[in-house]
């Protein structure tokens, strides 16, 4: 949904097409998330669809998140919510300073903008109806602490510590947000020291990124984040309806089609479910996503907690596999892997902290 109403805008009739095929997913929980351009521009569309899903609801367990910059918040888009329990998401990046470099408005009002609808929300529909992403820019690398700061200062009770990824908003600005890999680990490293010791001293705040790795190692099963999986998650986890009727296996395969590369496009809400999950690019996407037969992954100790991205693979080195001794996923996630081992290794006090996050 965009300000350009009259082309990117989903109109009903592809929204009624992407509603029957959710509805023939097997999951018993279905999840509907709102992602724009800026979702509150087309609230109408948002009101039809969740009053659709809940009256062609056939029992499933149903949620919904709109994820907003919060800029476009009313008095009725408040009202609605409250009434069918929906949640909301929005960026956060840290300090106003920061904040409003990497998201300009005019005004330079993006990150009080941003406060001021976390707290209606709160208010409205509690503490929890609201989370917030960051994204880690160049401008961040040398200030985790005051970034871990604004999220604790604005009662967030987690912080995901993300590296920045090559589409998107990444590319349109990458020779001025983008870093060396080796860099983010530094950060994420110093952030999470600073999160531990803030725990130390009685304020409870988690790792959202740790909290997965975590959960990995010492609760094995599906921790449901679709980056970290294998097979990846892609088509399996969640799938995208983009505005036109064409459906993605991801949102990142959705982005590198607006740079021109569709490869991630797996047909549209006019065809049937059959095809769009058994007979389109979508399997071999997966297959070859899984890291028992991934070269590099294969005889990998951190396996069993690592995952697959095969958009991010695709996009930086031209194939779903990637290769792994120059990837900068699996740089990012050996060291972040190996360093959380450490951690919960060595130093006992730091792993009760870490622990008590699960
Ligand atoms: S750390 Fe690298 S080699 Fe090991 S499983 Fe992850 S991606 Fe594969």
């Amino acid at each position: 949904m965009s300000e350009d109403r009259e082309s990117f805008d989903m109109t009903p009739a592809i929204a009624d097409r992407a509603i029957g095929l959710m509805f023939q997913s097997p999951s018993a929980c279905l999840k509907v998330e709102f992602q724009g351009g800026e979702s509150l521009l087309n609230f109408d569309l948002v009101r039809y669809i969740v009053s659709e899903a809940k009256r062609r609801n056939d029992g499933r367990q149903l949620e919904f998140v709109i994820t907003t910059n919060l800029a476009n918040l009313t008095e009725e888009i408040l009202s609605f919510s409250e009434e069918h329990g929906i949640s909301f998401s929005t960026s956060l990046d840290g300090p106003a300073a920061l904040h409003n470099a990497n998201r300009p408005r005019p005004g330079r009002d993006s990150h009080a903008k941003t406060e001021e609808g976390i707290e209606r929300l709160r208010q409205r529909l509690g503490k929890d109806a609201v989370s917030a992403l960051m994204t880690t820019t160049a401008a961040s690398l040398d200030q985790p602490e005051r970034i871990i700061d604004e999220y604790v200062r604005m009662g967030f009770d987690s912080i995901f510590l993300r590296y920045i990824s090559p589409y998107g908003f990444a590319v349109k600005s990458s020779a001025r947000i983008g870093y060396e890999t080796k860099k983010f680990v530094d950060f994420f490293k110093r952030g999470l020291a600073y999160i531990v010791d803030l725990n130390r001293r009685g304020i409870f705040v988690r790792e959202t990124y740790t909290q997965i790795v975590l959960q990995k190692i010492l609760m094995p099963g599906a921790s449901g984040y679709i980056d970290l999986q294998s097979p990846a998650g892609m088509g399996i986890s969640g799938i995208v309806y983009n505005y036109n009727g064409e459906v993605y296996s991801s949102d990142e395969g959705r982005m590198l089609a607006e740079m021109g590369d569709r490869t991630f496009r797996l047909g549209t809400v006019h065809d049937t479910y059959e095809k769009l999950f058994l007979d389109s690019p979508l399997l071999p996407m997966i297959h070859e996503s899984m890291l028992e037969g991934v070269p590099g992954c294969t005889d990998c100790a951190l396996q069993p907690y690592c995952g697959s991205d095969p958009v991010f693979h695709h996009r930086t080195q031209g194939d779903f596999i990637g290769h792994r001794p120059t990837s900068s996923f699996c740089e990012r996630n050996m060291a972040i892997i190996k360093h959380i081992l450490t951690l919960l290794e060595d130093d006992k006090e730091t792993a009760s902290i870490l622990k008590s996050w699960l």
